[in-house]
């Protein structure tokens, strides 16, 4: 089987301050990390072009059996609050689009290629234990029922480079998107006060990821797009709830215009429920926090809609009031999504507002509970979801793991209560905790052990903290340590993101 032919869709439908079309460097020995065949066969590439030095070799190096024309992205962004006109693919490539087997494109991009255009200061290149956590994280959370970006391979180079704490193993991602347009990338436009741009790119991120909305006359349609960017943005953040996820680096460069989680850098999940809770080194005022994060969605949406201001109206102050009214909708629909992401999670979703009201009073008050007992966020949920509520051995068995809290029991009646009045059963309870609560995540130490084993040569864990993952909800025989959070030696505090 071939390799089916490659688009670049960058090059055709976007202006040509978008993007710069550059080669990929030769790295030193490039050779085979992680691949993905499940991917690559959704993708139509031959499961073989991902084996063997040559190959390696030619992947690492963007040379793919067919002809890509790769080209780095330029896009501008707020980092930590701050507005930056210029940053772009500083190490990345994007080689083109493979028609995925659900119908639409994906990007391929190397991440770790070597300098661009856009490079700065930087190497354009990317360390070993970065690359793997983002391969496993991204792959992760796919599996988890996530949109995010995925990882086809991951590849060694055979380098060694220069990182904050000496020499590092060089790596690339090989990673697969629906696209990679990024809420930076109309600031971008917006910086350079080029209109034009703005309305070929709002076009374009309508054409490749809201095709029903192009028929629509502008400027209504240009509305649509912002209100679908809110409400894709409010599920997106409720799902990283829902799991603990903290993305560590929400500037908005790193906000997909395809709703998908993006850029992996210093990412966690978390093991004990914390809701301020930071991993990333650099976030040192916690402006990232897990419980800032839908915050910052909202935050993220208004840098959105400063630049779509032209697009809304030709009327300034008629364009101001058409983005407020849009953005300012965003606490609601963050919270519908967020009711269907939280309270899955204590099987009490209902149709109901009134009950799904109490159901997130109840809710909020179990992660008190947790937070203030030190509990591990995703087992307790499968602890809670174990036997039927009420039930004197259920009680017994929560009221230890929460060391004995009083709190606890007068909470779990409160708990039968509310599933009694909205009339859930407990084979509806069931259904809905095994699918909104995982018993495998990406636990930081964990991967920490994955890759302190891949940087010896040894890919063994990786492989199994990957494969395991790939069905999150399922209990498999022989991998009880996955499930297990980590003992007090192996607690990860800090992440990095290696840059
Ligand atoms: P990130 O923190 O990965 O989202 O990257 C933020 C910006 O820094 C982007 O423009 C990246 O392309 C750039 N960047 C990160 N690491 C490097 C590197 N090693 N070399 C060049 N540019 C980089
Ligand atoms: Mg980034």
């Amino acid at each position: 089987m071939p390799m089916p032919a490659m688009i670049n869709r960058y090059i055709t439908d976007l202006p040509v301050e978008a993007y710069a079309r550059q080669a990929a460097r030769q790295p030193g020995q490039p050779n085979w990390l992680l691949t993905n065949p499940a991917l690559a066969q959704a993708l139509g590439v031959p499961t073989t072009t991902l084996e063997g030095k040559t190959n390696a070799e030619q992947w690492a190096q963007g040379r793919l059996p067919v002809e890509t024309q790769p080209v780095a992205l330029a896009y501008a962004g707020h980092q930590f609050g701050m507005p930056v006109p210029q940053l772009g693919d500083g190490r990345a490539l994007i080689l083109g689009q493979l028609a995925h087997d659900d119908g639409d494109w994906r990007d391929l991009q190397l991440k770790g290629s070597g300098p661009t255009v856009f490079s700065r200061r930087g190497d354009g290149l990317a360390a070993l234990g970065p690359v793997l956590r983002e391969y496993l994280v991204s792959e992760a959370m796919h599996a988890l029922g996530i949109p995010t970006t995925r990882a086809l391979a991951a590849l060694g180079t055979g380098e060694s480079i220069a990182r904050e704490f000496g020499p590092e193993p060089g790596a690339i991602l090989v990673r697969v998107a629906r696209s990679h347009l990024r809420f930076g990338s109309f600031e971008y436009f917006a910086h350079r006060g080029d209109q034009q741009g703005l309305k070929t790119l709002a076009d374009v991120a309508i054409h490749w990821h809201f095709p029903a909305l192009q028929n629509r006359p502008a400027p209504q349609r240009y509305r649509e797009l912002l209100i679908a960017l809110v409400d894709q943005t409010a599920a997106l953040i409720s799902e990283w709830m829902r799991v603990g996820f903290i993305h560590g680096v929400l500037n908005t460069d790193n906000m997909s215009i395809a709703g998908e989680t993006l850029d992996f850098g210093p990412c966690a999940l978390m093991d004990v429920f914390r809701s301020d809770q930071v991993y990333s080194a650099v976030d040192r005022a916690g402006r990232y926090a897990y419980d800032q994060q839908p915050a910052i969605g909202h935050w993220n949406l208004t840098r959105l809609a400063e630049c779509f201001l032209p697009l809304l109206d030709d009327d300034p102050t008629q364009a101001i009031d058409a983005a407020e009214a849009i953005v300012d909708d965003y606490p609601n629909r963050f919270r519908q999504h967020y009711e269907w992401a939280l309270l899955r999670k204590f099987g009490l979703y209902t149709n109901d507002a009134n009950h799904r009201q109490i159901g997130m009073e109840i809710a909020e008050h179990w992660l008190s509970l947790l937070q203030k007992q030190q509990c591990d966020f995703t087992n307790s949920f499968r602890l809670l979801g174990a036997q039927s509520p009420g039930e004197p051995a259920q009680a017994e068995q929560l009221l230890q793991w929460f060391n004995q809290d009083p709190a606890l029991s007068d909470w779990l009646e409160t708990y039968t209560q509310a599933l009694n009045a909205a009339a859930i059963t407990e084979p509806q309870r069931q259904a809905q905790m095994i699918a909104a609560n995982p018993i495998y995540i990406p636990r930081n130490h964990q991967v920490e052990l994955a890759i302190d084993a891949a940087r010896q040569g040894d890919l063994g864990p990786a492989k199994q903290l990957n494969r395991v993952l790939t069905h999150p909800y399922t209990a498999q025989e022989g991998v009880d340590h996955l499930a297990q959070p980590p003992n007090p030696q192996q607690i990860v505090t800090t992440t990095f993101c290696g840059t």
